[in-house]
């Protein structure tokens, strides 16, 4: 064990000791059963949706029991950090109703009593115990070089042993204190290990709060517990930070994916020597993608629909997106109607141990079914929230024809058995109700235009100028519709197909073909929601407009 006068001299003199930490941060006062949960992403990229997940469980099983959610920003390695990282957490978390109770990063700033939140500002309090674990023998400064380490795992593959720093193969576990001392006179920089009492081939269990018993190997490396003495500002490894931050910051579980399971031995070993209790966990699964006949993990670099702004951009509706991950998260839910599910706490044991699909089409098969039982003032600000971000052109035209857009909204949604389910997404607005809007539209104009199919051009032309010049807008929707029959008459087409099939050379087409002139020339494409509907949206001059326009 080295002289208390060299460790304390390795760090700076003002640190605090454990004991006031453990006065500034003292246990919190909460009801027997409160989860104080806490959500850790490293700011190293675009928020992923599997940290929404995680972040969404965390904070639901504290809120459920009356807990506490802290969001911490684990910016230990500042080397792969990237800008505005902050920013982008806020608004992914802010959309997704995912404000944090304690925290300093989202806005309106809600802060707690057990910060600073981000590691990168927590440095002295790991220093304080790093030192502490040298005092007490448990950790230690080792000098190693980088050719040196490489040398130390050469040796043990030649041997056939487990490479890694344990045993008599950590040169600097039992180091003499003359031998630190020439070291630091030499200058070499160092980082602090915890001397691990693990051996190799020994066993661990412990009980995770989802996947009851496991067992596996037991940690016996020395693992890296503070970065190098070079580095500009001395930060802790995950491993370390983990431990210092969980026991201070009071969390009692730590939900995480399942990438952190074989931790779970150094990490019990670091609480066991810095003297706190163990923390519960509960590894989650992975979000997976399915491809081809297999499945493997959502990555970051390969799928799209990783990251939480797919989401944002394509505008998904908050609540549908929030009822797909707890469908994911407890299956259960996927079964019950969207409000009882959000209301609905998720529950541990009903979390599945295989990681679960992420399927878009299933997400907007969902999503289409949510915007369908919305009341269209809803819909038409769900539109607009998002266009206001990512489509200032359909904020303009929502914000000059209000009425319009609601009319149209309400085409075939409204007092209707099954309402159309033309919205997925707010992004879907523009494809299918831009023909509403005359900023939106392009008047078509070639009576050649292959969307009038085979007719020709001249009858297509006829057609729309007879339609224009007797166009009755008034009256029900068969009286509207008669309207087209007699047209289709009055210009020789088929009243149906079975007529036409029988001698299809005595017909330039049939009802259907007429009627297929109108749509197009009013509506821009042959596929549209009830025509008669749509009239009533545009008002009589606009379907006279359009019609006109054709005929050039
Ligand atoms: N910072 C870690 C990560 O980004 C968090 C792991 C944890 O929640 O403990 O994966």
């Amino acid at each position: 064990m080295l002289d208390r006068a060299l460790v304390d001299g390795l760090f700076p003199a003002d640190l605090p000791e454990p004991a006031e930490l453990e006065e500034r941060y003292p246990p919190r006062d909460l009801a027997a059963g409160a989860l104080v949960t806490r959500f850790g992403p490293s700011p190293t990229g675009f928020v992923h949706i599997g940290g929404l997940y995680t972040a969404m469980v965390s904070r639901d099983l504290a809120h459920s029991t009356d807990g506490v959610y802290v969001l911490r920003i684990e910016d230990t390695d500042q080397s792969r950090e990237v800008e505005g990282a902050d920013a982008q957490f806020t608004r992914a978390f802010d959309a997704f109703g995912l404000v944090p109770d304690e925290g300093d990063t989202a806005l309106p700033a809600p802060r707690g009593e057990y910060g600073p939140y981000h590691q990168s500002q927590r440095a002295a309090i790991y220093q304080t115990y790093v030192r502490e674990l040298m005092r007490q023998g448990t950790a230690y400064p080792d000098f190693a070089t980088k050719d040196e380490l490489a040398q130390i795992s050469d040796a043990q593959r030649t041997l056939k042993l487990p490479t890694g720093y344990y045993g008599r193969w950590a040169p600097w576990r039992d180091a003499s204190e003359d031998e630190v001392r020439a070291a630091l006179d030499e200058g070499r920089p160092w980082v602090a290990r915890f001397r691990s009492e693990g051996k190799v081939g020994e066993r661990f269990a412990f009980t995770d709060r989802l996947r009851g018993r496991v067992e596996m190997e037991d940690n016996h490396n020395d693992v890296v517990i503070l970065k190098s003495s070079e580095s500009p500002v001395r930060l802790p490894t995950y491993h370390f930070a983990h431990a210092v931050d969980d026991h201070l910051m009071r969390t009692n579980l730590v939900v995480r994916t399942e990438e952190w399971l074989s931790s779970v031995p150094t990490h019990r070993q670091l609480f066991a020597a810095l003297g706190f209790d163990p923390v519960d966990y509960a590894h989650l699964a992975p979000l997976m993608k399915q491809e081809g006949g297999s499945k493997r993990k959502l990555s970051k670099r390969k799928d799209a629909e990783a990251a939480v702004d797919y989401y944002l951009e394509a505008g998904f509706p908050v609540p549908a997106v929030q009822y797909y991950l707890r469908g994911l998260a407890n299956p259960r839910l996927a079964e019950v109607p969207l409000a009882e599910a959000l209301a609905t706490p998720l529950r541990l044991d009903e979390f599945g141990l295989a990681g679960p699909l992420v399927d878009t089409v299933k997400l907007s098969d969902i999503s289409a079914d949510h915007i369908a039982t919305l009341p269209g003032p809803e819909v038409l600000a769900g539109v607009r929230a998002w266009a206001a971000e990512y489509d200032p052109e359909v904020v303009k035209v929502l914000d000059a024809n209000p009425e319009l857009a609601l009319a149209a909204i309400d085409v075939e949604r409204v007092g209707v058995e099954n309402p159309r389910k033309d919205l997925a997404k707010w992004s879907d607005f523009r494809e299918a109700y831009g023909f509403f809007f005359p900023e939106l539209f392009t008047d078509v104009t070639d009576p050649d235009d292959e969307r009038f199919g085979e007719l020709d051009a001249a009858l297509v032309r006829t057609v729309a100028a007879d339609l224009a010049d007797t166009y009755t807008h008034e009256g029900d929707q068969p009286t509207w519709f008669q309207q087209i029959r007699d047209l289709a008459t009055r210009h020789g087409f088929a009243p149906n197909p079975k007529t036409y099939k029988k001698d299809p050379d005595a017909y330039p087409g049939m009802l259907r073909d007429a009627a297929n002139v109108a749509r197009v020339a009013i509506t821009g494409a042959q596929r549209s929601p009830d025509l008669y509907e749509v009239t009533r949206a545009l008002g009589a001059d606009e379907v006279v407009r359009r019609l006109r326009a054709v005929t050039g």
